[in-house]
């Protein structure tokens, strides 16, 4: 099997793969093939062989996509590394993987010429540049569906980040399943601003070259939720891939066009009051539950639906098996909370050495609790390891923070255990207010709503909820602002 681009250049040559927001530049599949055709020459003529890791180290640019697609037309593995972290980190994730070249742009040169593999920079700098290298001839891979396609890390919020394998065959089903649940047309344009080093942005351009639809890029990292609508409007967009700070503040800029038939927002929960904004507003909002080890979308909820369930991800999607165990590793009834199991053609086969692999009788074990109702939607209810343990009673952050949410002066919300001498853990909150809000208030408030050990005891007011890359909370600077607590 051929790469998917080189198979829509021959069914699709003259479709729109690729348009590049920030220059208006665009390519048909025949464009992109010739350039993925040169970059693979150039990967070729750079040493790298059919097996090989090729680190990619840069933000979301049409570059990126090209050398993603360029490795499976070598069959050589793509390795996305995330262009936020430190010098250390990034050189730890080198050093495991050992990529045979790191391929960098402007911004991440220092930090690749920093690593221990050889660094070429696809703009002009100090790095080698990777337009130099003379593309030469090669033997275009033939791909089965159990190759390795990418190493990609997790985010790192409950450790460090591990490196999952993804397979042509994982991310295929996952472009099958997604389709089932949010359909293709064949004008479709998906913008991603997101990052490609994380899943959600990656499957964007992945997925459309798949379709043989069209994969719309801004620059990440940062969001500007302006330049984001005007380009949803400019390219009348279909599609687009949110975490929720991005959907707010794409909402708070006034919402997106007419032609946008899904905004799938995933990677954190979708607070269920967002949900409600996002449909007055008319945003098609699909709250979506995903993750790494599943190549994206586990479970994704219709726009229709999320009037009736806006604190569901919805049903999972088509071949993919949920399965919520209880602490004995067995399923539970419906409507019983535990440990979200996943299994199907989109899970992952390991990680990288095996390392922390988590798999059991029902499939993958996400370290993600939740349950699934009578309707067969899934509910999920924040990190197994995230569960607070005061004085030997559980606490659910999410359910904390769904109450506070609820607090007409309290704009967001993160909910976290702070080790405690005496009680073992407390309910640590961060708040950002709304307007005028006390911790009396806070008190008052929880009174009647909450057990009094749910009652978070220490709480800090912050300007904004810290976040990783992928929009979940950062642990560790929540805990940082929690330790001069009030
Ligand atoms: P690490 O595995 O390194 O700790 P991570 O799990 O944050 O990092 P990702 O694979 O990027 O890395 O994120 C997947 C996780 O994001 C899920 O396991 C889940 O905890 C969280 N998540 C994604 N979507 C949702 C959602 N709709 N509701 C709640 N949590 C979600
Ligand atoms: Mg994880």
């Amino acid at each position: 099997m051929r790469d998917a681009v080189a198979l829509q250049t021959r069914s699709n040559p003259d479709g729109t793969a690729l348009v590049d927001a920030a220059t208006d530049e665009t390519w048909t599949y025949d464009e992109l093939d010739a350039a993925v055709e040169t970059t693979a020459g150039r990967l070729a003529a750079l040493g790298v062989e059919a097996g090989d890791r090729v680190g990619v180290l840069m933000e979301t640019r049409p570059a990126f996509a090209r050398l993603a697609f360029a490795c499976a037309r070598l069959g050589a593995v793509l390795v996305p590394l995330n262009a936020r972290l430190s010098r250390p980190e990034l050189r730890a994730q080198v050093d495991a993987l050992g990529p045979v070249l790191v391929v960098c742009e402007a911004d991440t040169e220092a930090d690749a010429l920093a690593l221990d593999a050889p660094a070429v920079s696809v703009d002009d700098g100090d790095a080698r540049a990777f337009r130099d290298a003379d593309s030469v001839d090669f033997a275009p891979a033939d791909l089965s569906w159990g190759d390795t396609r990418a190493l990609l890390f997790t985010s790192g919020t409950t450790g460090d980040p591990k490196a999952v394998r993804l397979t042509y065959g994982n991310f295929a089903a996952s472009a099958v399943a997604s389709a089932f649940r949010l359909g293709v047309l064949p004008d479709d344009r998906w913008l991603c601003p997101l990052s490609m080093y994380h899943t959600g942005g990656l499957s964007v351009v992945l997925r459309s070259a798949l379709y043989g639809t069209t994969a719309v890029l801004v620059r990440t990292p940062g969001f500007d939720a302006s330049e984001v609508r005007d380009a949803l409007a400019t390219y009348d967009c279909t599609g687009v891939s949110l975490v929720p700070t991005m959907l707010s503040r794409l909402l708070d800029s006034g919402g997106g066009p007419d032609s946008l038939r899904f905004a799938l927002v995933g990677g954190a929960p979708t607070p269920p009051d967002l949900v409600a904004r996002a449909l007055d507003s008319d945003v098609p909002v699909c709250p979506t539950f995903g993750m790494t080890e599943t190549a994206s979308q586990v479970a994704t909820l219709r726009p229709e639906q999320a009037a009736e369930r806006p604190d569901s991800a919805g049903r999972p999607l088509f071949g993919t098996d949920v399965t919520i165990l209880g602490p004995d590793g067995d399923p539970v009834p419906t409507g019983e909370t535990g440990e979200i199991a996943v299994a199907g053609p989109t899970v992952t086969p390991g990680y990288v050495d095996g390392d922390g692999d988590r798999f059991g009788e029902y499939g993958l074990l996400t370290g993600d609790r939740g349950f699934v109702d009578a309707g067969g939607y899934l509910h999920v209810g924040g990190r197994q390891a995230d569960q607070i343990v005061t004085g030997g009673e559980n606490v659910h952050p999410e359910e904390v923070a769904d109450a506070l949410r609820d607090h007409p002066r309290i704009a967001d919300v993160a909910v976290v255990g702070v080790p405690d001498d005496e009680w073992g853990e407390r309910v640590g909150a961060l708040v950002v207010p709304d307007g005028d809000v006390s911790l009396a208030d806070l008190r008052e408030f929880c009174e009647g709503r909450l057990a009094g050990y749910k009652h978070p005891r220490a709480v800090a007011f912050v300007d904004e909820i810290p976040r990783t890359t992928s929009g979940t909370v950062d642990r560790e600077a929540a805990l940082a602002a929690l330790a001069d607590d009030t």
